[in-house]
C-alpha cells in the first residue's frame, strides 16, 4: 500500500511556508523568532484545532495553525483502496449523525458537503459465550439483556446530552465497568456482548476503564444502548477530509505542516512556541489541540498545573485498531461482533464484482495484531467467517504513530470526570482542546473535537478582550 495520497491544496501551500521558514532560519544561523505577532497559534490541524482557528479567522483574529505531520485532519485519515481507488480507505473517523449532533449538523450545512447514509446489514454473526449465533445471546439470557439494558439507560437518564458533562452531578458514575455491572450477575454470552461493546467503543480493555464515557455515550444516544450500533449511520462523501479542507479553503487558514511543537513558553504579554526544529512563533494566546496522549512530551514553561500534568503523565487506555479489508466469500451485507481478535466488522463499501470492502475493530488489549498484515487480518475474519478470503487489507497504526501514541482518550476508573474537568481549564494564556478532553457527550468524536474547538475559540476570544 502507498503511504501518501496526493498533495491537497492546502499541503501544498503550507509545504510552501514549511520550506521559506527553514531556509531564512539556516541563513540567520540561529533561531529564528517570527516577527509576526498572532493574535492566536492554534497547535494540531485535527478536527478542534481547525474549528477555533476558523472561529477566530471569523472573528476577525490573526491566526496561524502549526501541525507536526505531513496533512491537516489527524485522526481523520483516509486514502484510496488501492485497485479501488474510487472508494476511500478510512483509517480513523469517518460516521456521523447529523440529527444528534449539533456541531457536525452546523458545519456540514455551512460548507455544503455530501453525505452517505449507510445501508442496513443484511445478516449478523455473535460471537459470544464461546458460540456463534445469529442472536447476541441465548434465550436463556434474554432476561439479562433486558436487565443490562435497562441498567445503562437508567443511568445515562441522569444525563442531560445537551449540558457540559462536568456541570451535572455525575461524578459517582466515574466507576469501573466491573463495579456497575457486577450487581446484575449476567450470564455469560450477554456479559461477552457488554463488555466487547464497551471494548469495541473505547478500543481498551473494558476491565481496565471506567464506564463514565459509555453512560455518557448512551445518553449522547437519546438515552438508547442500541445506538452503539444503530445511530452513526452517516459517512462523508470523499471522507472527513472533504469538510476539513473546505474549511481550510473558505477561510484561508494559515497552517504550517511539519512544525512539531516541542515548548510553549509563556510570558506576562503572550506566548512563544517553538519547534523541534528551532522555529519560534509569538502570539498573544495559544490553543493547545494535539491528542492529549502526546502532550507529556511539550515542555511547557511555567509547567501545567498539578491536576493536568499528572493524568497526562500516563498513557491513555485507548488503542483500538481500524483495517480496512477487500473480502470475498462472505455473507451479503455482513456484521460481525463479539469475543474475535476484531471485536466487529462490518460494511465499508459492496463492489460491484461481488467482493466487499469491509471495516474491522479490534483492542490492543486483545493482543498484538498488525492491521496491515492480510495474513493476521484473514485469521481474525475467520474466527466469525470461515470461508472468508481477505485479498488485501490497508491501515494507519495509531498506537504506534508517535503523534497520536493511541487512537482517543479513554480513562481508567475515578479519572474520566477529573481530567475533563482540569484540561477545560485555560493555563495563563493556553487553552487546551481536542476530543479527548472535550467536556460534552460527544467527547472521543468528531463532534467532541468540533464542540472544543468550538469553546476554545470562545474562551481565547474572552482572553483577547482583556
Ligand atoms: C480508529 C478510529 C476510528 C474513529 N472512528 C470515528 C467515527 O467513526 N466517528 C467519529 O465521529 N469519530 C471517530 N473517531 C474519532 C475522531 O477521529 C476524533 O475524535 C477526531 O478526529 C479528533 O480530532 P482532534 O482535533 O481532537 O484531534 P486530532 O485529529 O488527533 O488532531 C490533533 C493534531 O495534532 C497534531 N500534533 C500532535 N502532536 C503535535 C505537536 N507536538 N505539534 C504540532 N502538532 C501536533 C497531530 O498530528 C494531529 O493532526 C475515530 C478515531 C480513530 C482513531
Amino acid at each position: 500500500m502507498t503511504t501518501s495520497s496526493a498533495p491537497s491544496p492546502t499541503q501544498r501551500r503550507a509545504r510552501r511556508d514549511t520550506s521559506n521558514h527553514s531556509s531564512r532560519s539556516e541563513a540567520e544561523g540561529k533561531q529564528r523568532v517570527n516577527d509576526d505577532l498572532y493574535d492566536a497559534v492554534v497547535v494540531g490541524a485535527g478536527f478542534a484545532g481547525i474549528t477555533a482557528a476558523r472561529d477566530l479567522v471569523d472573528r476577525g483574529r490573526k491566526v496561524v495553525v502549526l501541525e507536526a505531520g505531513a496533512r491537516i485532519g489527524g485522526r481523520t485519515y483516509a486514502r484510496p483502496f488501492t485497485g479501488h481507488e474510487d472508494r476511500q480507505a478510512e483509517f480513523g473517523g469517518s460516521w456521523v449523525n447529523r440529527e444528534l449532533q449539533p456541531g457536525v449538523r452546523r458545519e456540514i450545512a455551512r460548507y455544503g458537503v455530501a453525505i452517505s447514509e449507510d445501508v442496513m446489514p443484511e445478516s449478523a454473526v455473535f460471537l459470544t459465550g464461546g458460540a456463534l449465533r445469529s442472536f447476541p445471546v441465548p434465550a436463556r439470557e434474554l432476561a439479562d439483556l433486558e436487565r443490562v439494558l435497562g441498567h445503562l439507560r437508567d443511568a445515562s437518564k441522569r444525563i442531560a446530552p445537551s449540558q457540559r458533562l462536568t456541570s451535572q452531578a455525575i461524578r459517582d458514575l466515574d466507576i469501573s465497568v466491573d463495579e456497575f455491572f457486577a450487581p446484575l450477575n449476567l450470564g455469560p454470552a450477554t456479559r461477552d456482548l457488554v463488555y466487547t461493546t464497551i471494548g469495541w467503543y473505547t478500543g481498551a480493555d473494558p476491565r481496565e476503564v471506567s464506564i463514565f464515557g459509555t453512560i455518557a455515550q448512551t445518553a449522547g444516544f437519546g438515552h438508547s444502548p442500541y445506538g452503539f450500533f444503530g445511530a452513526l449511520t452517516e459517512r462523508f462523501v470523499g471522507g472527513a477530509g472533504v469538510l476539513l479542507e473546505r474549511m481550510v479553503e473558505q477561510s484561508r487558514l494559515e497552517i504550517r505542516l511539519g512544525h512539531h511543537v516541542a515548548q510553549v513558553e509563556q510570558h506576562e504579554d503572550g506566548v512563544t512556541v517553538r519547534t523541534r526544529d528551532g522555529q519560534a512563533v509569538r502570539a498573544r494566546t495559544c490553543v493547545m489541540a494535539a491528542p492529549t496522549n502526546v502532550l507529556r512530551h511539550i515542555d511547557f514553561q511555567p509547567g501545567l498545573s498539578a491536576d493536568k500534568a499528572k493524568p497526562l503523565a500516563e498513557n491513555h487506555q485507548g488503542r483500538a485498531y481500524k483495517p480496512t479489508m477487500l473480502v470475498r466469500n462472505v455473507p451479503r451485507r455482513p456484521f460481525a461482533f463479539g469475543r474475535g481478535i476484531l471485536s466487529a466488522i462490518c460494511l465499508g463499501y459492496e463492489l460491484a464484482d461481488g467482493t466487499s470492502l469491509l471495516m474491522g475493530f479490534g483492542e490492543q488489549a486483545k493482543g498484538r495484531l498488525d492491521p496491515t498484515d492480510r495474513e493476521q487480518v484473514q485469521a481474525a475474519v475467520r474466527e466469525y467467517y470461515p470461508e472468508a478470503e481477505v485479498l488485501a487489507v490497508d491501515a494507519h497504526d495509531w498506537n504506534t504513530d508517535p503523534l497520536f501514541d493511541g487512537t482517543y482518550r479513554i480513562d481508567r476508573p475515578g479519572e474520566a470526570y477529573d481530567f475533563i474537568r482540569a484540561m477545560n481549564e485555560p493555563e495563563g494564556r493556553v487553552v487546551f482542546a481536542g476530543t479527548d478532553l472535550d467536556d460534552s457527550v460527544w467527547r472521543i468524536w468528531i463532534e467532541g473535537a468540533v464542540n472544543s474547538g468550538y469553546r476554545a475559540a470562545d474562551t481565547i476570544s474572552l482572553l483577547l478582550a482583556r
